[in-house]
């Protein structure tokens, strides 16, 4: 397996927000923190177009091209950005111990201190018209992209409460919102599908499922079939938001760190700190209801502040 072992303060798994802002502060406090960035360096972000609700950019800026300024301010207090996977991990149980990770199942790295920042991915139908309209009207994300949708026609799938909200947050913008249910009820909250049986532009569809989203670049509607009576319909949309929920990015650290059934890290009541000493989570692997750039940010910002008093509690 490794070559030479290689001994780190500060250790940040993913590069999304949470991460490059943990990498921002723990390099500017001298932890001399190494990131790995995962296989999708800059994470989700880097999948959206415009990004407008993050404070700082007045005119809005597009998703690739922040994650390149947050990766510039990391690097500008010398993080040492590396591109690679950790595929495995042993976390000790001691204060003080010296957490094993496994980056690329070759390079072996022991670490005093590591920031979990490896994100959630959204899931999707699996269609093949879904992921060829990805970003061309196809979005999982309605708080991000619903503004491009104003004064239009949406439809939006899933039943949970992210769906709940997100449609009423798309009816607030948009002349109509179609939401798509596949069983005969929804797993949202009462209260959530009181608010969205009470919004006069969502039209539910129950026992409706996605066939096929319609167009060749962009979304110009739905084909959906009722699983009750087989019959088909066309729904005009330009829009076609996927809310069926998030995968937590955690899977190395289940059977060493608590996570909930869906695999979101469990923390320490307003920390980032898990059960293991020196193991901070932050971001989407911990945040199941704002996952936002900005929330994530500040957990990435508590996370290395956690893990600097730490550091400092050791000598
Ligand atoms: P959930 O896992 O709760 O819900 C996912 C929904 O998507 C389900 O209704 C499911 O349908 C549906 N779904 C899954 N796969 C498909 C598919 N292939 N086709 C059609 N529909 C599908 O995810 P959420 O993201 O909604 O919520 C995650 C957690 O976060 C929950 O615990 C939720 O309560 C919480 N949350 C809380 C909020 C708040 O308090 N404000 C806001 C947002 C989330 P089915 O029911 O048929 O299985």
């Amino acid at each position: 397996m490794s070559e030479q072992i290689e001994k780190l303060e500060c250790l940040i798994i993913g590069s999304g927000p949470a991460g490059y802002t943990a990498a921002i502060y723990a390099a500017r406090a001298d932890l001399k923190p190494v990131m790995y960035t995962g296989l999708q360096p800059g994470g989700q972000l880097t999948t959206t177009t415009e990004v407008d609700n993050f404070p700082g950019y007045p005119e809005g800026i597009d998703g690739p091209t922040m994650m390149e300024q947050l990766k510039a301010q990391a690097e500008r207090f010398d993080t040492d950005v590396r591109f690679g996977l950790a595929t495995s991990v042993e976390l000790s149980e001691e204060k003080g111990g010296w957490h094993k990770v496994i980056i690329d199942e070759s390079k072996e790295i022991h670490a005093r201190t590591i920031i979990i920042s490896t994100g959630a991915s959204a899931k999707y139908l699996g269609l093949e018209s879904e992921q060829r309209l990805m970003g061309s009207g196809v979005s999982a994300c309605a708080v991000c992209d619903g503004f491009f949708y104003k004064d239009q026609e949406v439809v939006l799938v899933g039943a949970g409460d992210s769906a709940a909200e997100e449609a009423t947050y798309l009816a607030k913008l948009c002349t109509k919102v179609t939401m798509l249910v596949r069983k005969d009820h929804m797993r949202a909250s009462k209260a959530m599908q009181h608010r969205v049986n009470n919004t006069a532009n969502i039209e539910v569809l129950y026992n409706t499922e996605t066939v096929e989203v319609l167009g060749d670049n962009v979304v110009e509607g739905v084909r959906a079939k009722n699983n009750k009576t087989g019959e088909e319909i066309d729904i005009p949309a330009t829009g076609f938001f996927v809310a069926i929920g998030h995968t937590p990015n955690t899977q190395i650290f289940k059977g060493q760190l608590e996570m909930d059934d869906v695999g979101y890290l469990i923390t320490d009541a307003d920390s980032t700190g898990t059960q293991r000493p020196g193991v901070f989570a932050s971001g989407d692997t911990q945040d199941k209801v704002y996952r936002q750039a900005i929330t994530a940010a500040g957990t990435g910002c508590m996370a290395a502040l956690e893990a600097e008093r730490y550091l400092a509690e050791l000598v």
